[in-house]
């Protein structure tokens, strides 16, 4: 028996924090229905100022799923959710498991060619997203992929009033695709034919970067996503008195299960802006009393730094764990001199479908003295994680290697893609490839990320990704992208760029070039121009290389 086996970590968990818990439902529909059944009346949604109640939640939902029969949308079929935190999120993700599909979650932020491979890669054959996303991307992509039945909406839709946030928004309802709440009224009223759903059952497909090749759809099953949705409530302790303040992005697995099914799960309302402002989210936070959320660092530290910090009263906002990427130990102290709260740390992969470690409530992440690295927290409940070398043997406690997760919230692989499954998560075992240790009492820490990816905000960024871009410009030669410290995001997108002979272009054209073919989250922040980038004797670019000159500033 080794040392994992033994679970030192269990010693750490706070008080009244069990240390297994069964899952409580097959489903998440199942767990949505009983918290619906319990108080009917009890406010789901709050978008803005709309409030909306569990029974309309449900009524909404029945009308949409019927809806999506009527399309013949049938079961196993695949739903591609393409919207910003929108309640229509919440409305697409329930009616799709009434209609028995599954729903493929979509970064509102792709642009048309990322678009394109998730849809093709899903064989999505029905469609939810923005009109105004429709009209800039959607339309061109869809006629090359399987989708068939396109339903579009609105950001104002359900507002009595137009925040500020969304002013300049504006109906551009395209007559060819459906409308939502057009939908929704005509099927009001009317049940879907939903069949039995089980745990084995796919709730979501939710695309990854991943650490090698093209993005990779992971299998979120209902019984992975029902347990680390009762995680975050048993572990975190949250009720139907709590309110979730729903900022992480929804298509995230943070989101999908930290800000959605957790509190769906608990019978919570959930406060929603669209996209995170921090003085929005400080005025709703405080007017809502908001007690819970999972978040970015970086939401974190713009709240702190938010013009309007110092009038609100956000004294309610306690329970707050914050993943996706690492946290700084002054950023945590920083926070709770301000507001009083402390963040606890909490560390996961899409493929674990959120977190497979947390600090335990009450208690506080310890900071490793050798390399100032704060505690990712400790395996979870029913979760072992073990540190192993490059061979898989398992290492003693404080030696660094690679962690390997198994636990109820571990997807089985990835859609369609049996043989990266069976390489990545052999025996239901994942291969993380994130590079760290447990300390003697079972603390983890994490050293290192995978290979090269860039974590901005916590939004992950493949760098050959950004690379194929530049190469499409006429005048690049050769380009190598990698993640460089920033104050703000964490990291952010440093490119290295040599030029073809004779051609010119200066560092804003080429960023403005990339702006306009990626994501928001993606582009290059900087550029530099340099003679010849190093390379290996077989001619691989060195980008470690790269990134150890920029970050220690003596450039390529
Ligand atoms: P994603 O699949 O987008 O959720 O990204 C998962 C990756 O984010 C992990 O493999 C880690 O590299 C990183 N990550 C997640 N949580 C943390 C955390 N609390 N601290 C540092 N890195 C994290």
């Amino acid at each position: 028996m080794s040392v994992y086996d033994e679970r030192p970590w269990l010693a750490l968990y706070g008080p009244g924090i069990p240390r297994e818990i069964e899952p409580e439902h097959e489903n998440m529909l199942a767990a949505f229905g009983e918290a619906a059944a319990r108080d009917p009346d009890a406010i789901a949604i709050r978008y803005f100022d709309h409030p909306m109640t569990y029974r309309e939640l449900e009524t909404l939902t029945d009308a949409l799923a019927a809806g999506l029969q009527d399309q013949g949308f049938g079961r196993g079929e695949r739903l591609a959710v393409y919207l910003q935190n929108v309640p229509q999120f919440v409305i697409a993700m329930i009616a799709t498991w009434k209609a028995g599909g599954i729903m493929v979650s979509v970064s509102p932020m792709l642009k048309h060619k990322e678009l394109a491979a998730q849809l093709v890669d899903s064989g999505s054959t029905a469609l939810i997203t923005l009109e105004s996303l429709w009209n800039t991307v959607g339309r061109e992509v869809v006629p090359d992929t399987q989708v068939r039945t396109v339903i579009t909406t609105s950001e104002v839709e359900f507002l009595d009033e137009v925040p500020d946030l969304l002013a300049g928004a504006r109906r551009e309802r395209d007559e060819d695709v459906l409308d939502l709440v057009t939908l929704l009224e005509r099927f009001r009223g009317q049940a879907p034919d939903t069949p039995s759903l089980n745990g084995d059952d796919i709730a979501f497909l939710t695309y990854t970067s991943g650490t090698t090749g093209p993005s990779k759809g992971a299998m979120n099953t209902q019984r992975n996503v029902v347990f680390n949705a009762q995680v975050y409530r048993d572990w975190i302790g949250l009720g139907a008195g709590d309110v979730t303040f729903g900022v992480a992005p929804f298509f995230h697995i943070t989101g999908l299960i930290g800000n959605l099914a957790a509190p769906l799960l608990s019978g919570m309302p959930i406060v929603m802006s669209y996209r995170f402002d921090p003085d929005v989210a400080l005025e709703l936070i405080e007017r809502y009393g908001a007690t819970f959320t999972v978040a970015s660092i970086t939401v974190f530290i713009a709240l702190m730094n938010a013009p309007s910090a110092e009038e609100r009263n956000i004294q309610k906002f306690t329970k707050i764990v914050s993943g996706g990427a690492p946290i700084a130990p002054a950023t945590v102290e920083a926070y709770e001199e301000k507001f009083g709260a402390y963040i606890h740390n909490i560390y996961g992969l899409t493929e674990t479908t959120s977190p497979s470690h947390c600090v335990p409530i009450g208690t506080r992440a310890p900071v490793d003295p050798d390399s100032g690295a704060l505690s990712v927290g400790v395996p979870i409940f029913n979760t072992v994680v073990r540190v192993v070398d490059d061979d898989g043997n398992e290492l003693a406690a404080g030696e660094v290697g690679e962690f390997v997760t198994s636990g109820p919230q571990v997807v089985s692989g990835y859609w369609e893609k049996p043989e990266e499954s069976e390489s990545a998560i052999p025996s239901g075992r994942l291969h993380t490839g994130d590079v760290g240790f447990m300390d003697e009492q079972g603390w983890f820490y994490l050293v290192d990320r995978k290979k090269d990816q860039i974590n901005a905000s916590g939004y992950k960024i493949w760098p050959r990704d950004v690379e194929d871009v530049l190469y499409a410009n006429d005048a690049v030669r050769e380009a190598a992208v990698v993640g460089v410290p920033d104050e703000y995001r964490g990291e952010t997108v440093k490119a290295f760029v040599s030029l073809k002979p004779g051609q010119s272009v200066d560092e804003e054209a080429l960023i403005a070039f990339c702006k306009e073919r990626m994501a928001a989250y993606k582009y290059p922040r900087q550029i530099e121009f340099v003679e010849e980038l190093p390379k290996t004797a077989s001619g691989k670019i060195l980008r470690r290389e790269l990134r150890d000159r920029a970050i220690s500033g003596t450039g390529a």
